[in-house]
């Protein structure tokens, strides 16, 4: 058997409604980390990027379960859609699943991404050195009643990256 055939034997291979969930998260934790990069290396600061394949992945996740299990995938799907992104660096964390559930979760994992240094007066590549989910942060604000409740976070995404060059350890970048 040829490597192709092998792969499209791979993509066909029906999966239990965890694996499919788990499926949809792993694709669409790469998408998301892809779109980060290009943000980062490509695009001004305060433009956006569009995650536009949910999709995409949501129908290749359904496609892979029986019939039966559609529905529930689908819902299972939706629950994870509202999480809030966890960041992170370095990996995708994964969770205990309990009952089968998908052991991967919803993030925004950190790329190394290619910036110019003008210390090294060159393209290097930069890691993430610190960050922080605005988001969840000012919602404990919130809950200890620290600042004020009259507003809604559904659809605020407030992040803060800190990139330093991997080669000259310089002072970092942020974003
Ligand atoms: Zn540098």
């Amino acid at each position: 058997m040829c490597m192709e055939q092998l792969k499209t034997k791979m993509a066909d291979e029906i999966l239990d409604p965890a694996e499919a969930v788990g499926h949809f998260l792993k694709r669409l934790n790469d998408e998301v980390s892809n779109q980060i990069r290009l943000l980062l290396e490509e695009k001004h600061l305060y433009q956006k990027v569009k995650i536009d394949r949910i999709e995409e992945f949501r129908r290749e996740a359904l496609r892979r379960v029986p019939k039966e299990a559609r529905g529930s995938v689908a819902s299972r799907i939706e629950t994870e859609l509202q999480h809030l992104l966890s960041l992170t660096s370095g990996g995708f964390p994964t969770r205990v699943s309990m009952e089968g559930g998908p052991k991967l979760v919803l993030c925004l994992n950190l790329p190394i991404v290619r910036l110019f240094c003008h210390t090294c007066k060159r393209k290097e590549p930069f890691g993430p050195v610190w960050y922080q989910d605005a988001t969840n942060e000012m919602l404990k604000l919130r809950r200890d009643e620290k600042i004020g409740r009259n507003f809604d976070v559904s659809n605020i995404r407030l992040y803060f990256f800190a990139y330093q060059c991997q080669y000259c350890e310089g002072a970092p970048k942020d974003f």
